[in-house]
């Protein structure tokens, strides 16, 4: 069978090099050639030996995933839409700053977990990404975008990652990890810990192994102070009652002292955005661990029943938290002239990409991760 090289964190590839016979620096000058050159063509790949090229062009390739649609908006924010087949797409959004370029990647085609405010847990599940899949949306987006933005030789485009696309990341956790791996790796993309961001609903088990096997930057989507409002917003909360979920944040820290746990927190109309629940947010939090909490302004459609909470609203919540002391910030939403932000792509993909019946029904959701002071 062919391998997808995509596939591979460099202790995946100096494996399947060794298989062929070849030494592990083999597997560092591929790695490199792939993530850092964004080389596809084996034939480019001038330092590796011929017979090696030989091999690798009967028995490897490097799967990229076709781009239903691209789409740039005035604001420098670019969004792609990737055919992972059978009629499924994911989507990737890259957010340019004046600092650093964050790139919103997705895990999966669809979700399980089914929260109430979520286009794509609207949608259901359709399948968890391969490892190859998750990198290829960072493969694509930094080797075309060095092009496109005219970066010199040796600048990289994406200096941020956040796994705040399609899924739920930690309910595709064998694939998730190689990927995180291959972002981090000084000989893959180089990204530090603090520069790649895991968003999870909850999954507290694997919390607690990501803590031990890659532990990047953890963020948190909580979107209530009680476990009855959460049950009803967040399904995996019946599981991972908020109490097991803060302890599985705490220990997260633990392991990594001087880091922080971002909250998200989708503020919805008069369900989760009143002053008393601010407080009730700030007593939960503030007594265990160190957090940030980002609040969210919800992107509406309408199978969800939901509102945005007014501005004012917003405002008076993050004073509640920025008075105790908690670092708030409010999210800005970006690319609004190509529909980028959070819920709002599903009717542009089905407008434009005319891909197919399967894949115009469903639903993408992209979180923009910019934020602005609130
Ligand atoms: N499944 C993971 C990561 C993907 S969702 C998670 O839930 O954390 C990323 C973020 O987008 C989550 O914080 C989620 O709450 C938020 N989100 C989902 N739907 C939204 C919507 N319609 N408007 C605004 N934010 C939304
Ligand atoms: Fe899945 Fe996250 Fe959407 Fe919930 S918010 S349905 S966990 S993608």
């Amino acid at each position: 069978m062919t391998a997808n090289l995509l596939d591979f964190d460099l202790e995946g590839l100096a494996a399947w090099c060794g298989s062929l016979g070849e030494k592990r620096y083999r597997a560092v000058q591929l790695f490199r050639w792939i993530h850092q050159k964004g080389a596809a063509d084996f034939d480019r790949m001038s330092d590796l030996a011929k017979s090696l090229r030989a091999q690798l062009a009967t028995g490897a390739e490097l799967r990229a995933l076709p781009v239903a649609a691209e789409h740039r908006s005035a604001d420098g924010t670019v969004k792609w839409l990737f055919d992972v087949g059978a009629g499924d797409a994911v989507e990737s959004v890259y957010i340019p700053e004046a600092e650093r370029g964050t790139l919103c990647v997705s895990s999966q085609a669809g979700c399980a977990v089914g929260c109430r405010f979520c286009s794509t847990g609207h949608q259901g599940f359709s399948r968890n990404l391969t490892t190859g899949e998750i990198i290829a949306q960072l493969w694509h987006a930094e080797h075309s975008l060095r092009g496109t933005l005219g970066l010199a030789e040796g600048a990289r485009a994406v200096d941020n990652v956040v796994m705040m696309g399609m899924g739920e990341p930690l309910q595709n956790y064998a694939a998730l990890v190689p990927a995180l791996r291959t972002m981090l790796d000084d000989h893959g993309y180089g990204l530090s810990r603090r520069r790649v961001t895991v968003s999870t609903s909850g999954v507290v088990p694997m919390i607690d192994r990501l803590r031990v096997d890659c532990p990047v930057a953890l963020a948190v989507s909580l979107h209530a102070p009680d476990d009855a409002l959460r049950d009803s917003l967040v399904p995996l909360n019946r599981k991972y009652p908020i109490a097991e979920l803060l302890a599985a944040c705490v220990r997260y820290l633990e392991a990594a002292p001087r880091d922080f746990i971002t909250f998200e927190y989708c503020m919805l109309d008069g369900v989760n955005d009143s002053v008393g629940q601010a407080h009730a947010l700030v007593q939960l939090l503030k007594p265990r661990l160190a957090c940030k909490l980002n609040l969210i302004p919800f992107n509406p459609f309408p199978a969800s029943g939901l509102k945005r909470s007014p501005a004012e609203r917003v405002q008076d919540f993050a004073h509640v938290l920025q008075d105790a002391g908690i670092v708030t910030t409010v999210r800005k939403t970006r690319g609004d002239d190509i529909a980028a932000a959070c819920g709002q792509l599903a009717g542009e993909v089905q407008d434009r990409t005319g891909a197919g019946a399967r894949m115009a029904r469903r639903r993408v959701e992209i979180p923009i991760a910019l934020e602005g002071r609130a």
